[in-house]
């Protein structure tokens, strides 16, 4: 729970300078203007110098928060901080594109605003940083293609983009002589210089970390394989956390998350990986021996909390983090009763049965439901998880934890169960595997 205030703290925080930001912006902009001749030139210009400020805000805020994505991943979850900065990218994108088009359109003078004068530097650096965004994003576009090396020579072309803004913005920009804005550009800059602090020293971290070695692929279902590796030096994670996996391999580059499914007190590292695209099955083709990069661990989608009750819900390959939380508890004798809810197609598309049959413990329960099969297993209902069966296996709904991982469509019919059931939403975990 401390987690999730100090998550909101985060927010509040950022939602604060946000508006901060804005207000300064809108005061620099309005103030020395004449609304009286409102012409549709002066409109554009303004819209030009708003699209600029707040297209300079979000770039150095992603810039930011790429850098230190896993130092906040303990509070909001990589691949969350990852899919919300795809969209704030776009956001930023449209931003840093408006900037120079409304002020050719204010001006009818299009030649001044892309062909760089370097007599008047100010302005200079401010279309070389147009060229250098559009080629980042280019870059990012298309990061699946290049290999990690050009691509971390690439991101240091973000700094660059951030020094000419900068520049751009305290040199050219005719209102940024008051104090607020200067406030907005040393947070700005401090942040920048912080993130590359963190992220140095987080690549240097990782150097030391060793290497990683397929020691087995095993076929489990039709679509569903473990990958095993094992690690040079021990990997420490929390059950419930996943990595992510790159293969150094031509069109291989790009990072795909997997959870672990293996416990923290077990030396080798498994994952479930169901057969989806491009790397899923050149995961599939791997030998005892190939090295595999692992970055990791991350996310929070674990099971702090050792008071209340757990609910777990999986679907499909969704079961991989419950693997690990369940027998990371076998470890420990603690009073918590765990309750497995695991939805599949059929009874032969079960990942790890025999591990799960194989747990007898009093505190743990599990209930097999199958949506398109007549086989009847030891505990086992038909059909989809549904209102009927929560109420019929979970003890104490009130007072447990809910974790769900599994399709979209069941993540979307067991939150409104789960709401009509009353359960309060901070104790409804989601972990989400769309990549
Ligand atoms: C935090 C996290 C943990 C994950 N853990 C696991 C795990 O333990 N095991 C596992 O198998 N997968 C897991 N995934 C999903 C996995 O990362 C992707 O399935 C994988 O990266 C797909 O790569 P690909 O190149 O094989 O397929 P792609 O070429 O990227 O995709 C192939 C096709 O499948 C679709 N697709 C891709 N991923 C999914 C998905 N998850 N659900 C539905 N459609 C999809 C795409 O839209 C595309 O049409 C996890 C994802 C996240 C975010």
């Amino acid at each position: 729970m401390l987690i999730k205030v100090k998550a909101n703290a985060i927010i509040t925080a950022l939602l604060v300078f946000l508006i901060f930001s804005l207000l300064v912006f809108a005061q620099a902009i309005f103030n020395q203007s004449d609304f009286q001749d409102l012409e549709i030139a002066l409109i554009f210009y303004w819209l030009g110098k708003l699209a600029g400020l707040i297209g300079f805000l979000f770039l150095s805020l992603l810039i930011f928060s790429g850098d230190t994505a896993r130092y906040f991943d303990r509070f909001f979850g990589l691949d969350k901080i990852i899919k919300f900065q795809r969209k704030f990218a776009l956001a930023t994108m449209i931003l840093v594109l408006a900037h120079p088009i409304f002020f050719i359109l204010s001006s009818r003078s299009i030649f001044f605003y892309i062909i760089p004068d370097f007599s008047v530097l100010p302005l200079a650096l401010g279309i070389m940083a147009f060229y250098v965004f559009i080629i980042v994003m280019a870059a990012s576009a298309a990061y699946k293609r290049i290999s990690y090396q050009l691509w971390q020579y690439l991101h240091i072309f973000t700094y660059v983009l951030f020094f000419f803004s900068l520049y751009h913005a305290v040199n050219w920009g005719s209102d940024s002589g008051g104090w607020p804005m200067r406030i907005i550009y040393l947070i700005l800059f401090l942040a920048l210089i912080g993130g590359i602090i963190y992220r140095t020293a987080y690549k240097l971290k990782q150097r030391s970390a060793g290497k990683f070695y397929v020691r087995e692929v095993k076929s489990e279902t039709k679509e569903v394989f473990t990958l095993t590796l094992k690690a040079e030096k021990k990997f420490v994670f929390r059950a419930g956390q996943f990595c992510f996996l790159r293969l150094n391999q031509n069109k291989l580059y790009a990072r795909h998350p997997f959870t672990i499914v293996s416990s923290p007190g077990e030396s080798e590292l498994r994952f479930a990986v169901k057969t989806q695209g491009r790397f899923t099955r050149a995961l599939l083709k791997l030998k005892s021996g190939d090295e595999v990069i692992v970055d990791g661990p991350f996310g929070i989608f674990t099971a702090e909390d050792r008071a209340k009750d757990l609910v777990f819900i999986a679907g499909g390959v969704g079961i991989a983090p419950f693997i690990s939380l369940i027998k990371d508890r076998l470890a420990d004798k603690k009073n918590q009763q765990v309750v497995l809810l695991y939805g599949t197609r059929k009874a032969a598309d079960i990942i790890y049965r025999e591990e799960l049959d194989g747990i007898k413990e009093a505190w743990f329960a599990k209930v097999y439901i199958l949506s398109n099969d007549s086989s009847c297993l030891a505990v086992s209902e038909a059909g989809h998880i549904n209102q009927k069966i929560i109420e019929k296996y979970v003890p104490n709904i009130s007072d447990s934890l809910f974790y769900i991982c599994g399709p979209e469509s069941m993540k979307t019919s067991l939150k409104e169960i789960l709401k009509k059931l009353k359960v309060n939403k901070q104790n409804i975990m989601i972990e989400d595997f769309f990549w």
